[in-house]
């Protein structure tokens, strides 16, 4: 089409497009500085299970660019993706997430808590994923059988062998796996079987929709069952009512998480999370 118009192809860009351009370029230089400078800060979600017993968290990066505001990682994980930036970022959430799972192991009343770990498709692709995630572990000196990381189904998209290799590998370390998102992908159930999954975390789209929605309720319910047949542990994400959690409860999910039970917090900010333990 550009050269139909008999000009040069930067006629492909409209200025809307280049707005757009102008704006990633933008934010990936202030990503730069922020990777410099550590900027970032790591918050974590409670999870818990059907007794509302706390279990664990999430970790998940926040980025605090002025007085009170911040970019949601929802923009900027996937620029930083883009980019190969979410490698060194991707590093700093792994080893501050194990300095603080190392702390929570320091103390009998929160020895048994999980820590869940995001890893984007980029970071878990990279030639020495494993030989950094050993790194981070031994580092922090923690009990890598609380770790555990989530993937998405587009990390595990592509060549199966070398992510079921990669995974096993982690596994005999003693590190756990939850497929995150799930639902909103395009995993088969063969593909379930043959990766070393610990847990499904049912997206919270479908959560959020199932009271009012019948395919969400029953995408919910064939998840759950799913699980039980697959023998994996499910957790549901985005619970933010307890009618939302009476119905998951009832149909046997086993741990929950969402602002139900808590928003992400710095860890200051933990000390009625752990009252949950
Ligand atoms: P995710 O891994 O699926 O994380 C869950 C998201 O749902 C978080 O958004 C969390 O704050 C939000 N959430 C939890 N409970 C509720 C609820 O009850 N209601 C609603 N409306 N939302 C809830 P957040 O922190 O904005 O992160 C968005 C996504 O960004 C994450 O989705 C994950 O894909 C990515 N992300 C966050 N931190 C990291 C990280 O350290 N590394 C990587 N690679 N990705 C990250
Ligand atoms: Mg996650
Ligand atoms: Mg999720
Ligand atoms: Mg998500």
């Amino acid at each position: 089409r550009a050269k139909e118009d008999g000009r040069n192809n930067i006629r492909f860009f409209n200025p809307a497009m280049q707005a757009v351009v102008d704006a990633n370029a933008r934010m990936e230089a202030r990503l730069h500085e922020a990777i410099e400078s550590t900027a970032f800060r790591l918050f974590f979600q409670p999870q818990v299970d059907r007794q509302g017993k706390l279990t664990g968290a999430e970790a998940l990066i926040r980025w605090p660019v002025a007085e009170g505001q911040m970019v949601s990682p929802a923009e900027f994980i996937p620029l930083a993706e883009d980019t190969g930036q979410i490698v060194p970022i991707g590093l700093w959430v792994l080893r501050t997430a194990c300095a603080q799972l190392a702390l929570w192991q320091s103390q009998a009343q929160t020895r048994h808590l999980t820590m869940a770990v995001n890893v984007s498709a980029r970071q878990f692709h990279q030639p020495d994923f494993v030989a950094s995630v050993k790194k981070c572990v031994s580092a922090a000196g923690i009990d890598p059988s609380r770790l555990k990381l989530e993937l998405t189904e587009g990390v595990i998209l592509g060549d199966s062998n070398e992510v079921v290799a990669r995974m096993n590998q982690l596994r005999e370390l003693g590190i756990h796996f939850a497929l995150d998102d799930f639902g909103t992908g395009y995993s088969s159930l063969s593909c379930l079987k043959r990766l070393p999954f610990d847990e499904l975390k049912i997206d919270q789209s479908f959560i959020r929709d199932m009271a009012s929605n019948e395919s969400s309720e029953a995408i919910v319910l064939a998840i759950l069952s799913m699980s039980q047949a697959l023998d994996l542990e499910v957790l549901a994400e985005g619970v933010e009512t307890p009618i939302q959690r009476e119905f998951l409860r009832l149909h046997g999910c086993e741990r929950y998480q969402g602002y139900l039970f808590g928003k992400p917090q710095p860890i200051e900010n933990w000390a009625d999370f752990l009252a949950m333990t």
